[in-house]
């Protein structure tokens, strides 16, 4: 039996889609190896949101060449889909695929295994493309499952690749969604996230709303909780919030990607909204989940960003008051209206993401300590930790019980925690009740 590894660089699509993938090479007959230098066939799934995730990918393909020569490799993913060309030249691997047609995945290393030869298999996107189904059954006992529901974008924001790797927009059916959801709670998973490139415009082409799937996953039974991945602010609208509102499933945190807090800047990047937009509708959330939580990904260092607007966006994330901010120098993609604008040196870029991860850790544990004193209900996730039992409250703050005050394995059960105190990167808290009393 043939031993498959897996490698995967970038974003929380492309670690499920893995999953997808290792699904897909078990039930072709593959075993799992535990490390690269067991294994006979090794899948690098790429990335191409930044520069450096495609030259990691490349990397890893050239190590791995000299490093286990007899394994057939395999480069995947967004990098060779935008860039066939570019990948085709990695000749230390022996197939190359791209976003397309995962599935048949395991048949072609069948066939390089067989016929020991190279095979490029990148088919171009099209417009008419449809949401690509890859039938898996989950190979871990996690608590939370990650649920791709959308596919591609057309936004063409200027710094970004996605668009030219992942094709037009195309969203998940309701009824396969059902489907899957079902499937997910007969496995023990509890809490739904729904992910994909960009889900806000989940449905755009069939008329339904990003709403319509959120119903969908807790209208399951044995789903307890639900979650939406990164979204982009412009397609929330009022209704939409309403109905999530009124999902006691629903947990209040939304990662609402900025990118800046600059209108110049945010302009330059062909993003839909300005701040007072991003603002308002904050706001807007905010008076239906008063406990909501904002995370946010922003970029700095983009071209032409000077000091005045890194300044307008650092002021406006401390305005907003986000729990959590990923923080992302930007490097320029080739092929992309960015990188052809004048480009700022990169010390400079260093200096001001040192400045925004100080400001979002701070906001962090601003935010950790107001929540001191509350009762949260924490779904409890796998025992990691000989010292603690860790889970997650609705708003995702990570909360952490000693185990010196409950032994027993809370896996997989919601118990109310009362916070007591602030630690590194989660609260400190003692569990009150089962039922928040
Ligand atoms: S919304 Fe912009 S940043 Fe996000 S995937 Fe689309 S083009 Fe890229």
């Amino acid at each position: 039996m043939y031993k498959v590894f897996f490698i995967t660089f970038g974003c929380k699509v492309s670690q499920y889609e893995t999953e997808l993938l290792r699904s897909c090479f078990s039930e072709a007959g593959f075993a799992p190896a535990d490390k690269s230098a067991d294994a006979d066939v090794i899948v690098v799934n790429s990335c191409t949101v930044t520069g450096s995730g495609d030259s990691k990918s490349v990397y890893a393909v050239r190590k791995l060449r000299k490093d286990v020569p007899e394994a057939v490799i395999v480069l995947t993913g967004c990098m060779p889909q935008a860039a066939p060309e570019a990948a085709e030249k990695v000749t230390e691997a022996d197939i190359v695929t791209g976003t397309k047609e995962r599935a048949k995945l395991p048949s072609l290393v069948l066939a390089a295994l067989a016929e020991k030869r190279r095979i490029i298999d990148i088919p171009p996107l099209a417009r008419d493309d449809t949401f690509e189904e890859i039938a898996y059954v989950p190979t871990d006992s996690h608590t939370r499952a990650f649920v791709k529901i959308q596919d591609g974008c057309e936004c063409y924001c200027t710094y970004c690749m996605i668009p030219y790797a992942r094709g037009r927009f195309r969203s998940k059916p309701l009824d396969d969604l059902r489907r899957e959801v079902a499937m997910l709670a007969a496995h023990g998973r509890r809490e739904i996230v729904l992910t994909g490139i960009n889900i806000a415009f989940y449905g755009h082409r069939e008329g339904l709303r990003l709403a319509d799937a959120v119903e969908v996953c807790c209208c399951t039974e044995g789903i307890e909780r639900v979650r939406l991945g990164s979204i982009e602010p412009e397609m929330m609208l009022p209704d939409d919030l309403d109905r999530l509102a009124a999902l006691p499933q629903f947990c209040p945190q939304f990662h609402l990607s900025l990118q800046s807090g600059c209108a110049a800047t945010l302009k330059r990047m062909n993003r839909r909204y300005t701040p007072e937009e991003y603002a308002s509708l904050v706001e807007q959330i905010r008076s239906r989940f008063p406990e909501a939580a904002f995370t946010t990904d922003i970029m700095v260092g983009f071209p032409r960003e000077t000091e005045e607007e890194f300044a307008e966006s650092m002021a406006f994330a401390e305005r907003i008051g986000f729990s959590r901010i990923h923080v992302f120098q930007y490097s320029p993609r080739q092929g992309t209206p960015a990188a052809k604008m004048e480009q700022i040196p990169d010390a400079v870029k260093h200096e001001r993401a040192d400045r925004m991860k100080a400001l979002g850790e701070r906001l962090a544990r601003e935010y950790m300590q107001g929540l001191v004193g509350r009762t949260v209900p924490v779904l409890f996730e796998r025992e990691k930790s000989p010292d603690f039992h860790c889970g997650h409250a609705p708003d995702y703050t990570l909360i952490k019980i000693s185990r010196k005050n409950s032994k027993k394995s809370l896996r997989n059960q919601i118990f109310y925690v009362t916070i007591e105190g602030v630690g590194d990167d989660c609260c400190l808290g003692r569990i009150a009740s089962e039922d928040g009393n």
